[in-house]
């Protein structure tokens, strides 16, 4: 074993094994070798740009309704190179935005639909999966949140009063006894859980998704940069493809494509994996189900137990880099690991000794009002869907099949939800788009520090970054 270092080289404390790889689940499972690399130009019915979730969902709901489509999918590397292929591993159905938002715009019955469906979505996910044969590990246990200090037990108590407005969200006040029989959390104060949450292997869904749609007739052009995607056509390094509809399913990495430079910027989120824990250190912390795990800071964390007993655990690191630069293959700075490390240990002092297995990083998409979208224009035949922020992974399931209603010109109640044809204005260009989301984090995460020296509630500071962010 080799320690853990950083991508400028620097070792971190304590830990074994590498950095980057794209992923830890990556690594697991073995990284694939790009296949079926577009060599001819191409006429289909439909043509997808990026095999995410988004993608893959999109064009196997497609493929399923009606076989007789040609759906051809574009990958810049393999199925599951971003996000997919690295999150958290939170099926869950949170809704991008909330929903306090959207009833500010929307009717409320239409915007608890919205959380019903995403509920709902959590369950087709696991429906399909067990259907199709896809062995992603999934475990259905719920999430839990903790409230650590007074003003992370205010926002909790907000999220509870909110919660008896919107019983759809299925949330629960726990005391600190009943949150300690869930997962024993250092300095748990109170909690909410809810059940509509399971944890997945990432890269296991995101590649069996990948043979089922293949298995299906899809053809995916992995290796296959897109460098143009305009009406009826995707123009790639490879060739050139023509088809009456062109999704873009392309989320954290869309600013790179021409046009879309200030769509959605990418977000920067980070992962480490610890070593299996021994029996004894799952019995000194209590986590004996599945549920995932978060907490209440401004720049929260989020983790899960892992069938073969490890902790993967998630943050912000460097959240934004200038002009939308993003990672190389995930490779992530010594300092956000350690930050991390830190956040694990506070959580669990039984376990402060634990390797690190492994550390990576991906980009999430981050639209200006922070709402995800699904959109379609049967003028032009171009369709696109992402935005998700932090919380893709059931609802790039249900953001597919939205855009196959769509492309097949199909009324159904997931085109009425709220989140189709979102319109957010385009995010400032540079320096102060770097500058804002630098100083927004900075300002969340001296909020976090403050709130947990001080006995008073919410930071005024987090306060005002909210406004101004508009989260
Ligand atoms: C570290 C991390 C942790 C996360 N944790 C969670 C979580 O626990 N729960 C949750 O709900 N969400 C989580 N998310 C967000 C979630 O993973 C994403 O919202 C979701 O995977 C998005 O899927 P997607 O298919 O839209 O995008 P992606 O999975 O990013 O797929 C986009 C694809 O497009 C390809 N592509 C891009 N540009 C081109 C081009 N020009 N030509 C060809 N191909 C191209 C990319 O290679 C990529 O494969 C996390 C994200 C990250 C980064």
């Amino acid at each position: 074993m080799t320690e853990v270092r950083g991508a400028d080289g620097s070792e971190v404390a304590g830990t074994t094994t590498g950095s980057g790889g794209v992923s830890y689940w990556y690594q697991e499972i073995g990284l694939p070798t790009p296949s079926d690399v577009l060599e001819d130009d191409a006429d289909v019915d439909v043509a997808i740009v990026g095999a995410g979730y988004t993608g893959l969902w999109a064009a196997y709901y497609l493929a399923t309704a009606r076989p007789d489509l040609q759906v051809r999918m574009i990958e810049q590397r393999y199925v599951g190179y971003g996000a997919s292929g690295r999150n958290g591993g939170w099926l869950t159905a949170a809704v991008t935005g909330g929903l306090d938002g959207y009833a500010k715009t929307h009717p409320r019955e239409l915007v608890a639909r919205f959380q019903q469906a995403m509920n709902a979505s959590v369950d087709e996910v696991i429906a399909v999966t067990e259907r199709e044969r896809v062995d992603a590990e999934i475990r259905k246990g719920g999430t839990l949140m903790v409230a650590r200090n007074p003003a992370q037990q205010e926002r909790a108590a907000a999220a509870t009063a909110r919660a008896r407005a919107w019983p759809e969200l299925g949330h629960q006040w726990l005391s600190r006894e009943e949150a300690d029989e869930r997962i024993r959390v250092a300095g748990t104060r109170s909690a909410l859980w809810e059940p509509h949450c399971a944890r997945v292997h990432p890269a296991k869904l995101a590649a069996g998704l990948g043979r089922v749609v293949r298995s299906l007739g899809v053809r995916i052009h992995e290796g296959t940069r897109a460098v143009e995607i305009a009406p009826r056509v995707v123009v790639t390094d490879r060739g050139t493809i023509r088809a009456r509809h062109v999704l873009r399913a392309t989320e954290g990495f869309t600013a790179a494509i021409p046009g879309q430079r200030r769509t959605w910027v990418p977000l920067n989120s980070s992962m480490i994996i610890t070593e299996p824990l021994t029996d004894d250190m799952w019995e000194a912390i209590g986590w004996r189900h599945y549920d995932t795990l978060e907490d209440f800071s401004h720049v929260y964390s989020y983790a899960q137990r892992t069938l073969d007993n490890r902790i993967a655990i998630g943050g912000r690191g460097n959240p934004y880099r200038w002009a939308s630069g993003i990672d190389i293959d995930g490779e992530t700075p010594a300092g956000t690991i350690e930050t991390l490390r830190r956040v694990l240990v506070s959580w669990f002092p039984p376990i402060r000794d634990v390797p690190l297995a492994h550390a990576w990083s991906g980009v999430l998409g981050v639209p200006r009002n922070w709402r995800a979208t699904v959109a379609y224009d049967p003028h032009s035949g171009l369709g696109q869907a992402g935005g998700y922020v932090g919380t893709g992974v059931a609802a790039a399931n249900l953001a597919g099949r939205t855009l196959a209603d769509l492309v097949l010109g199909e009324s159904t109640e997931r085109t009425m939800l709220p989140w189709v044809d979102q319109r957010a204005r385009r995010w400032e260009p540079e320096p102060l788009r770097w500058l804002g989301i630098q100083s927004l984090y900075r300002a969340y995460g001296w909020a976090d520090r403050r709130e947990f020296a001080s006995a008073r509630g919410t930071s005024r500071l987090a306060r005002a970054a909210d406004v101004v962010s508009g989260r």
